[in-house]
C-alpha cells in the first residue's frame, strides 16, 4: 500500500518535471528563433546601404572621381547611405534597451503643449517640402503630464514623421488632445495613404513595413512604431491605430496627467 503510494507520487513528480522541461525547451526554441530572425533582419537592412556604398566607391575609382559632377553626386549618395546606417544602428540600440528592460524611464512633469510645439517646429521643413500641413488643436493652457519627456518626444516625432512620410501631397497631420477622466489621450491623425487591414495588426512589429519600397525610399527602418509601442507600454499606457486605405491613419495613445 505504502510503496504504491510512493511510486505514484514519484511518478507525478517526474511527470511534472518533464512538463516543465518541455515548457523550458519551447521557450528556448522561441528565443532562438526570435534571435535568428532579429539578426537576419538586421543584416538584411544593413546590406543595402553597404552594397550601395561599395557601388558608389567603385564608380568613383573607375574614373568617376575625375568628373567633378559625378564625384560630388556619388559622395553625396555615399553620405546618404551612411546616414541610413546610422539611423538603423541607433534604432537598434533603442530597441535592444527597451526589450531587455534596461531602459529606465525618467519621469517628470512637463507641458505637452510645448513639446508638440517643438516637434512641429522641427518637422516643419520636411512637411513643407511635401506640401503637408502640420495642424495642432492647441489648448490655451499648458497640459501637464507625468512621463519621460525625451521618450515622449521620440514617440511624437515618430508619429508625426510617419504622417508626413506616408501622407499625400497637400494633406495634413493633425495633433489633438482629449481629456479622459484619469489620463490624457493624444491623437495624431493624417489623411494620407492609409494601411490595409491585412497589415494593420502587424505594424507595431519590429521591421514590419506595409509598403517596403515606399518605406525604404523614405529612409524607414521598420523599427519606429515598435519603439513607439515599447515606450508607451513602458509607461503602462496604451497605443491604438485605426486606418483606411486612401483615407488616412489615426494613432491614439494615453499619458498620465500630472497632478
Ligand atoms: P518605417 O521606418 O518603415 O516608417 P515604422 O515602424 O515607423 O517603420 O512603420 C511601420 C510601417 O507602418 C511603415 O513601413 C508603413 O508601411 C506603415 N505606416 C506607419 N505609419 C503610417 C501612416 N501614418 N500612414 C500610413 N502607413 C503608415
Amino acid at each position: 500500500e505504502d510503496s504504491s503510494d510512493l511510486i505514484s507520487s514519484a511518478r507525478m513528480e517526474v511527470e511534472e518535471w518533464a512538463k516543465n522541461q518541455t515548457k523550458e525547451i519551447t521557450r528556448l526554441k522561441d528565443l532562438e528563433r526570435y534571435r535568428k530572425e532579429f539578426v537576419g533582419n538586421v543584416s538584411h537592412e544593413l546590406k543595402t546601404p553597404i552594397f550601395n556604398i561599395q557601388g558608389y566607391i567603385l564608380t568613383l575609382l573607375e574614373g568617376g572621381i575625375d568628373d567633378p559632377k559625378v564625384n560630388k553626386l556619388y559622395l553625396k549618395r555615399t553620405e546618404k547611405s551612411i546616414d541610413r546606417m546610422i539611423s538603423i544602428v541607433e534604432d537598434l540600440e533603442s530597441i535592444t534597451k527597451l526589450e531587455s528592460g534596461e531602459l529606465k524611464l525618467k519621469y517628470e512633469s512637463f507641458d505637452l503643449v510645448r513639446l508638440v510645439d517643438d516637434v512641429i517646429e522641427m518637422e516643419q521643413m520636411m512637411a513643407s517640402e511635401r506640401k503637408i500641413q502640420l495642424q495642432f488643436n492647441r489648448p490655451e493652457k499648458p497640459v501637464k503630464v507625468l512621463a519621460d519627456k525625451k521618450r515622449i518626444m521620440e514617440v511624437m516625432t515618430n508619429l508625426v514623421v510617419n504622417g508626413i512620410k506616408y501622407g499625400k501631397r497637400k494633406g495634413f497631420v493633425k495633433i489633438s488632445f482629449y481629456d479622459l477622466k484619469d489620463n490624457l489621450m493624444v491623437e495624431v491623425a493624417d489623411n494620407g495613404l492609409g494601411i490595409d487591414s491585412k497589415h494593420l495588426a502587424r505594424i507595431f512589429e519590429r521591421f514590419y513595413r506595409a509598403d517596403k519600397s515606399r518605406s525604404r525610399e523614405q529612409g524607414g527602418t521598420g523599427l519606429g512604431l515598435s519603439i513607439v509601442k515599447h515606450i508607451i507600454e513602458a509607461h503602462e499606457q496604451t497605443i491604438n491605430v485605426k486606418s483606411a486605405v486612401d483615407e488616412g491613419t489615426t494613432f491614439t495613445f494615453t499619458l498620465e496627467k500630472a497632478k
